[in-house]
């Protein structure tokens, strides 16, 4: 089974919730650009400072930044077997970068199809639990816009690697379609 996996989906599809899943039942490591920027952001670190009102507006951060925390990150000892990443790449620019640090970076993609609808409810629903700062009005429609315009031309990027996986629904039938989609891959 793959062991290089890119999960991508729209901002609210649950990526975070189904990465987590998916990262304990194969034994790689979940690599969230957003989880590790916020961390930055609540240490209050010099990246922290650079990255949070960029992120609250819903845009996102430059690149080079990026590019930096994740090439860092998938150095250490517990990538070498393989990864979950989410979050990265979000545009081809970010996809290239990886492609020119890692030989074979990405042998999987996991494309969460979910309704803007769903998305906007369930990042409204999120604001009351979390308060994340990119979860008002404003902030998820940009989102919404820089994933349609940003991240969308990925799965032509990784043409044949994508799996679509209906991403409407519990959060364990998700899950199995998401493992079914993976072995048969
Ligand atoms: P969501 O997918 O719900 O928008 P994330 O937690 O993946 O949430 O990301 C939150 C924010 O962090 C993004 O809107 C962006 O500002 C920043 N971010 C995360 N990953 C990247 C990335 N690869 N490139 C640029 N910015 C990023």
């Amino acid at each position: 089974m793959a062991r290089r996996i890119l999960l991508l989906g729209p901002p609210g599809a649950g990526k975070g919730t189904q990465a987590t899943l998916i990262a304990s039942a194969l034994h790689v490591p979940h690599i969230s650009t957003g989880a590790m920027l916020r961390a930055a952001v609540a240490a209050g670190t010099r990246l922290g400072k650079q990255a949070e009102s960029v992120m609250a507006s819903g845009e996102l951060v430059s690149d080079e930044l990026v590019v930096a925390i994740v090439d860092e990150r998938l150095s250490q000892d517990d990538a070498r077997c393989g990864y979950l990443l989410d979050g990265f790449p979000r545009n081809v620019a970010q996809a290239e970068a990886l492609n020119d640090s890692v030989v074979d970076a990405i042998g999987t993609v996991v494309l969460l199809n979910v309704d803007t609808e769903e998305v906007i409810v369930r990042m409204m629903r999120r604001a009351e639990e979390e308060g994340r700062s990119d979860d008002n009005e404003e902030a998820i429609r940009r989102r919404l816009e820089v994933y349609s315009g940003e991240t969308t031309p990925l799965v032509t990027f990784y043409d044949s690697a994508v799996l679509e996986v209906d991403g409407m629904g519990s959060v364990e039938a998700i899950f199995s379609r998401i493992m079914i989609a993976l072995a048969k891959s």
